[in-house]
């Protein structure tokens, strides 16, 4: 078993001398335990916050011990009554090839219904992310003007696609690269720009009629820039700040929140797993578009658990269209 440890804590920008690769023993399961040989394992953003010694709404990272996070895999061993062996099954202890679980931990999943990776992309945490974020935390209505920033990730390119899906006016998305910016119009984007290109003036052209609802990914200046284009009684869901996760001193933008008061604009945070209740809704929505062939989501796959933390600077970076996983 390999598996990936945090080896120093990043000030800034992460480097691979913060992860350590280290080999143990495959594990076996105690009473009640299952151990799962992980096929693919999720990376997020919020992972670097969790290699900050900091209080937050998710403990930090340990130093020399692995990190974790989602991944889904196979049985190979149980001493859990309700799990067998063979069985597919969702859980939080990513990181490492070999896990061991109690079996409450652990969520098995139908591997005939979707490919496995899919539950950790359009049909997991990051698809709910975008259509709790989206129609709850915001709620959009038909007609209005979204803009959603990051639009060519994992949660940003399903929050666009679910908004024209629910009929939303205009859809417009921001993104690193011309390459992506061409990826959002091929998936149904009505607009889309390169933010390195100037964010306040690309998106006044791209909403003439102003901003209704924003999907906020990255803070910072593109949160400025929203608030300066959206419409009288606009809301925000502010889902991520990825702009400022590596930053060592405090952001300057947004820099005009005095506007929120004149145009009664509500900037909303929220956690997914607070929203656990659409998830019937979700899966019904979510589950027909697949089927229909009306919603795409992109996966990037990097291989190998011993190319985990690459992966996860890769995300940092951009590197990623649609959801980064790594194939274990
Ligand atoms: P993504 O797949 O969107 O990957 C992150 C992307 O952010 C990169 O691909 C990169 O794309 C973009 N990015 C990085 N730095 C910057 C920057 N300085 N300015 C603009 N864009 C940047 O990740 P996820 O879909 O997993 O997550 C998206 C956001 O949602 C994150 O902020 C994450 O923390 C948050 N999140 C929040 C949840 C919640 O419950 N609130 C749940 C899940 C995710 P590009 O090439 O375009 O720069």
């Amino acid at each position: 078993n390999r598996e990936i440890h945090l080896a120093s804590r990043p000030v800034g920008w992460p480097t691979e001398d913060n992860f350590r690769l280290v080999e143990t023993d495959v594990p076996t399961p105690g009473p009640g335990q299952i151990v799962v040989r992980n096929q693919y394992m999720s990376v997020d953003p919020y992972m670097r916050g969790r290699m900050n010694d900091v209080k937050s709404y998710v403990a930090p990272y340990a130093l020399d011990a692995p990190l974790d996070g989602a991944a889904i895999g196979e049985v190979v061993a149980s001493e859990a009554a309700d799990i067998a062996v063979g069985a597919t099954v969702l859980h939080g202890l990513g990181w490492r090839e070999y896990s061991l679980l109690d079996a409450a931990a652990a969520r098995p999943v139908d591997p005939s219904i979707a490919p496995v990776s899919a539950y950790l992309s359009v049909l997991g945490m990051t698809g709910l992310t975008a259509y709790a974020g989206l129609l709850e935390v915001a709620a959009m209505k038909p007609g209005e003007t979204v803009f959603v920033s990051a639009a060519a990730g994992a949660v940003g390119s399903l929050v666009g696609q679910i908004a024209k899906l629910k009929g939303a006016g205009r859809v417009i998305g921001s993104a690193g690269s011309p390459a992506k910016v061409e990826r959002l119009r091929a998936l149904g984007f009505d607009a889309a720009f390169d933010y390195h290109d100037g964010i306040r003036e690309s998106l006044r052209a791209a909403a003439p009629d102003g901003v209704d609802v924003y999907f906020d990914n990255v803070g910072g200046d593109h949160l400025e820039a929203a608030i300066s284009a959206m419409n009288l009684h606009g809301r925000a869901a502010i889902c991520g700040m990825i702009a400022q996760y590596n930053a060592t001193e405090p952001p300057a933008a947004p820099r005009n929140l005095a506007l929120v008061i004149g145009k009664r604009l509500t900037l909303r945070g929220f956690l997914v797993n607070d929203h656990h209740d659409v998830r019937a809704a979700f899966l019904r929505d979510v589950g027909g578009w697949l089927r229909e062939g009306t919603l795409s989501y992109d996966e990037t796959v990097v291989d190998g658990i011993e190319n985990a933390p690459s992966a996860f600077l890769g995300v940092l970076r951009g590197d990623n269209l649609g959801k980064m996983l790594v194939r274990v």
